[in-house]
């Protein structure tokens, strides 16, 4: 059987569970959807291939010059003496010159257009000087394969253009369609149930009453979970009654594969996410050894998993980012990566007591030298969400460390897009 909340609160000394043991029970927890969808190219941009895409063409599908100028036959250029070849044709992209290349003959050519037959090299428009039909230029300017690209030099017929697993950016789908790929077989987007749960939270719009802050948190994760490309569920603000937080946990169970709250998982009097998952659903834990962030409830509720995100609007983005991201890319079916980190130089002493792990918010900059220096955004107080906005990286200062001073080595996770 699960623990419930109440054991966790019972004992205090419970031992704090260090980022990696929780990133990693975590990823062990979660599942990819089964469900697969086969969508045209355009429908598929930010979704995750199931199976692995084989071209069934070379690309490019023939022989073409990468250069305007002249295809030519390299064994008619001389080393050394000056070369006068006869212009016989053209070559356009598209409009390829049917003839063939004789002895001391060459054909004008466009880029991207069929290299003729019995040409194997091209030389710049800019390096000749063209007569009527006779184009002349100095020697030693001619190798066989010059200005040539070559049939399946981007990808051979048989060959795996595409992993499963592959996220599908920009790129991918435009090398999918210059392989003649027009629908590919995705899973099917992840649906992302969210609700924010306090008594103290005004949806904007509305003036604050007294004691009222605004609901920011339910527009963060809306901001992060666009980026993510899943569906997403704003199921709004629950007020902190056990009824309430009960029926948004069955409505959001009912209809996501991820559900993700902030708020009421400390253990304060009106804090009922934590002990509402060990009652529906199924809980595992919730105190990590980091900051900001110690409150995390993670389980399941119905067929969905479940993050409980603790409340204060910097410490659910670090949460995100740390565990809902990673959780998220493997549901979607996404091959895991390891977090993109750098080294960088700290600009002043950094504050911090050991025991927890930290994601102080930072400013990474490159250096005139070429290197990297991080500059801390100056207080750290997981309600200053201003914070977030100025910076664009986690410092990560490990649990065991008392602190960097300046001038330090410091590894720090930049936001990439995502924040
Ligand atoms: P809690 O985890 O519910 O105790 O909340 C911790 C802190 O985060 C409190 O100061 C809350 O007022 C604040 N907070 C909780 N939810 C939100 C939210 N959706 N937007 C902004 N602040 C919040
Ligand atoms: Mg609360």
């Amino acid at each position: 059987m699960s623990p419930t909340p109440a054991d966790f609160c019972a004992d205090p000394r419970q031992d704090l569970l260090p980022v990696e043991h929780a990133r990693a029970r975590i990823l062990e927890a979660v599942q990819c959807v089964t469900a697969v969808e086969q969508l045209h190219l355009r429908a598929a941009l930010g979704r995750v291939l199931v199976e692995a895409v084989v071209a069934n063409i070379d690309v490019p599908p023939f022989d073409n010059s990468a250069m305007d100028g002249y295809a030519l036959r390299s064994q008619d250029c001389s080393d050394t003496s000056p070369s006068v070849l006869e212009v016989i044709g053209t070559s356009f992209a598209g409009k390829p010159y049917e003839g063939k290349v004789s002895e001391r003959q060459c054909v004008r050519i466009m880029t991207g257009a069929v290299l003729p037959e019995g040409a194997d090299a091209v030389i710049m428009q800019e390096q000749v000087e063209r007569n009527e039909d006779q184009i002349s230029f100095p020697g030693g300017q001619v190798g066989a394969g010059q200005n040539v690209r070559y049939a399946g030099e981007d990808s051979r017929r048989g060959d795996t253009v595409l992993e499963p697993g592959i996220k599908l950016g920009a790129a991918e789908i435009g090398l999918l369609a210059s392989v003649g790929v027009s629908e590919v077989r995705v899973s099917r987007q992840l649906r992302v149930a969210f609700f924010s749960t306090g008594d103290e939270l005004t949806a904007v719009g509305s003036p604050l009453g007294k004691g009222q802050i605004y609901d920011s948190n339910r527009y963060t994760l809306f901001g992060l979970l666009s980026k993510l490309g899943v569906d997403c569920y704003d199921l709004g603000v629950i007020p902190d009654r056990r009824e309430a937080v009960r029926a948004a946990f069955r409505q959001a169970g009912d209809m996501a594969d991820l559900i993700l709250t902030s708020g009421g998982v400390s253990v304060g009097e009106a804090d009922f996410v934590t002990e509402t998952l060990g009652e529906l659903g199924e809980i595992n834990f919730w105190r990590m050894a980091m900051k900001p962030g110690k409150p995390l409830a993670f389980g399941r509720m119905g067929n969905a998993v479940f993050f409980g995100l603790p409340g204060n609007p910097v410490s659910v983005l670090v949460t995100f980012y740390q565990f809902v991201l990673p959780a998220i890319r493997k549901m979607s079916g996404e091959k895991q990566r390891d977090p993109m980190l750098i080294q960088a130089r700290c600009t002043q002493d950094l504050k911090k007591a050991p025991g927890r792990m930290e994601f102080q918010r930072g400013i990474l900059k490159r250096e005139g030298d070429g290197s990297w220096s991080v500059t801390s955004t100056g207080m750290q107080g997981s309600h200053l969400l201003g914070s977030m906005s100025k910076s664009n990286c986690f410092i990560l200062l490990a649990a065991e460390s008392g602190g960097a001073s300046s001038g330090q080595t410091v590894t720090v996770q930049p936001f990439l897009d995502l924040v």
